[in-house]
């Protein structure tokens, strides 16, 4: 499919202008940022992953009726998803203490919390995305109080579809993050999970070793990014068992 031009860089995708209008493809890299991407590297076939992971999930999420931007993937790195005005928000759920929170509240890693916490941070890597109220929310106009139920129903119900998927494959959901975005029908306005869920914007746990398959493998430096990714992903049956796409060929000398 005929890209257009490109609309958008970002860290770990590239946007263009779709085949039709309202569409958009989202072009899936191997970059990988952390701590505001002052760490950064290039890391082998995660694009792909994260391709086919997100792929997974937003059509899971849509076969339970969660609205989301997906429409079709297009090839290994590209999928076509709806264009979207997406609210300056990253919508955070977290079932156990972890990174940001475990800091901040001097909680143990793991530590499960009461029920889900839903937290959101102030899209804005020039200021590190800062964790911002519902009282900033309104305020600033980022979004109405209709639009703030709606994104706590729709968090919650991503949240209980990821956890049980992942639980069902022996992985423990501890946090993530999910962008919203408005499409407007007419003169409506409806709200779907936009942007991407993939381990780059999830926290993994292996349910028996505690093994971290997540992009924390990348920021504390835990080991392969892509055999971790590529872990989550042979568990949930999104690649083949016998599948070793992202390996480099080995060099005979
Ligand atoms: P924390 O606030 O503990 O750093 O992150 C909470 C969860 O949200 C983690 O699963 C983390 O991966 C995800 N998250 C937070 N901010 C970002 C971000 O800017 N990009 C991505 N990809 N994920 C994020």
């Amino acid at each position: 499919m005929a890209r257009g031009k490109k609309i958008y860089e970002g860290k770990a995708k590239d946007l263009f202008e779709g085949p039709e209008p309202g569409t958009i493809i989202q072009y899936f890299k191997d970059d990988a940022t952390a701590f505001n991407a002052e760490k950064r590297d290039v890391i082998d076939g995660k694009g792909v992953l994260n391709n086919r992971l997100s792929e997974y999930f937003m059509v899971g999420l849509g076969q339970i009726g969660v609205p989301t931007h997906f429409l079709k993937r297009l090839n290994m790195r590209e999928q076509l998803v709806r264009a979207c005005e997406i609210i300056p928000l990253e919508v955070i759920v977290r079932n156990y203490a972890a990174g940001s929170l475990a800091k901040r509240l001097g909680l143990e890693e793991g530590t499960q919390l009461p029920r889900p916490i839903v937290e959101y941070s102030y899209k804005d890597d020039s200021l590190g995305d800062p964790l911002v109220t519902e009282e900033y929310i309104a305020a600033f106009g980022w979004a109405s109080q209709q639009d703030m139920d709606d994104i706590l129903s729709i968090a919650l119900r991503v949240n209980d579809f990821l956890a049980g998927v992942m639980y069902g494959v022996g992985i423990k959901l501890i946090d993530f993050k999910i962008e919203i975005g408005r499409v407007y029908e007419g003169d409506f306005q409806r709200l779907v999970v936009a942007d991407e869920i993939s381990p780059d914007s999830c926290r993994l746990w292996d349910i028996e070793s505690g093994q971290k398959l997540d992009k924390d493998v990348f920021r504390r430096d835990l080991g392969n990014l892509t055999d971790a990714y590529s872990e989550v992903a042979r568990r949930l049956g999104v690649l083949p068992k016998n599948a070793t796409p992202m390996q480099k060929p080995t060099l005979i000398n």
